[in-house]
């Protein structure tokens, strides 16, 4: 057994990245200034967005884009179940509806056809998630958007430097994006709005601080002049600067640190292959890079006699940190109730809910901790 307890994440953070964020701190200015427009525009730089607005995390984002949107009570959501709470929840706080559809089996990403199933003339926006590294079918899901006339806005929490067909999550469209630490970067917390919309860009900018206006004075400076008014009221989600400087500097290496989650994913498929009750996602067969964002398997449990729960705890014990995502939203205790979904609807989401969890996943994790991983696994399996 491991001496030491192996997490199913870590942040990477480098020293340099450290006497960064020492630099902000002393430097007199702490919360939104000149760190957040260098983020801005590394950002659209890494991304090819045109507009990118930081945040205090994506569930703010959420909160201020359903606000810019008019996000009203009768109005619909679409979202996938197999996600994490944050998109469901807000648009609950809005009075509105979230409209769960089914995931794919095996890449747990929704599809163009149960988008399109689910949208009714109440429907105000689709909000896919990129998962675990995995990338939507997005031609087919923007051209369905299109055609119904409903705002598409990607969950792109896990998607950081993924593509589709040779294009990076962000570049296009009305993009999320998270940088909370088991994210691909970092900033302690954090968020992103990336966009190519100026007036939904405005709107966001506006009402992350206060519904101060924007004029052209902000945009330079960061700074708001200080005869700025309310021009509606707002919300206060401004990332500090002390957090956007890591977000520059970690956008520096997210290159590299998804290369290196790449190539962890590689070797635990390799080793997977002669654990047949662990059963990774299957990748998409269209044109797209990964994010490599976390390595999900799903466990037989027919096969194995022994519940998930059961499954993590006897690891946990082994000193090998697990995961979950995600526990499905709808059969959440709160969603039971307030949107209760057909029984056997959603059934490839079901199906994962029961069996799905994350191996130990990170940048500096080393050959041997996966070998841990898997000999672990496989003991306990044996037993
Ligand atoms: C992490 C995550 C979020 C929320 O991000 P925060 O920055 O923590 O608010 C939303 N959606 C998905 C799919 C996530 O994994």
């Amino acid at each position: 057994m491991r001496e030491t307890f192996l997490p199913f994440s870590k942040p990477s953070i480098e020293e340099w990245e450290i006497s960064e964020v020492a630099k902000v701190l002393r430097s007199g200015w702490i919360t939104t200034g000149p760190k957040n427009a260098e983020f801005e525009k590394a950002f659209c730089a890494y991304t090819g967005a045109k507009y990118a607005i930081p945040l205090t995390s994506e569930t703010a984002v959420m909160q201020v884009l359903f606000r810019a949107l008019d996000l009203k009570p009768g109005d619909e959501v679409i979202t996938p179940s197999m996600t994490w709470v944050s998109l469901p929840n807000i648009v609950s706080l809005y009075g509105a509806k979230p409209v769960f559809v089914d995931c794919d089996r095996d890449t747990l990403m929704v599809t163009p056809e149960a988008i399109e199933a689910a949208i009714t003339p109440n429907t105000k926006a689709i909000v896919p998630v990129h998962f675990a590294g995995g990338v939507l079918e997005l031609d087919r899901i923007r051209a369905i958007a299109e055609k119904h006339g409903v705002v598409l806005i990607e969950d792109a929490a896990h998607a950081l430097g993924a593509e589709f067909k040779g294009e990076r999550i962000g570049k296009h469209g009305n993009v999320m994006f998270s940088f909370h630490p088991i994210k691909n970067i970092t900033t302690g917390e954090g968020g992103m709005f990336a966009t190519d919309d100026a007036a939904l860009a405005d709107r966001v900018r506006s009402l992350k601080f206060h519904g101060l206006g924007v004029d052209a004075y902000d945009r330079q400076t960061m700074g708001r002049a200080p005869q700025a008014q309310v021009v509606e009221p707002g919300f206060k989600f401004n990332m500090p600067d002390m957090q956007a400087v890591l977000g520059v500097t970690q956008l520096t290496r997210v290159d590299r640190m998804n290369a290196e989650r790449g190539r962890l994913a590689r070797l635990y498929r390799a080793r997977l292959a002669d654990i047949p009750e662990l059963i990774p996602l299957a990748q998409p067969a269209y044109d797209y890079k990964d994010s490599y964002h976390l390595f999900v398997v799903r466990l037989d449990i027919e096969k194995v006699g022994i519940t998930r729960d059961d499954f993590m705890a006897e690891l946990k014990k082994r000193n090998i940190g697990t995961g979950l995502h995600f526990r499905c939203v709808h059969g959440q205790k709160y969603y039971r109730e307030a949107c209760p979904v057909p029984a056997g609807a959603l059934p490839n989401t079901e199906w994962n809910s029961e069996r799905i969890f994350s191996l130990p996943f990170f940048p500096g994790m080393s050959d041997a901790d996966v070998d841990d991983v898997i000999d672990t696994c496989k003991e306990i399996l044996t037993r």
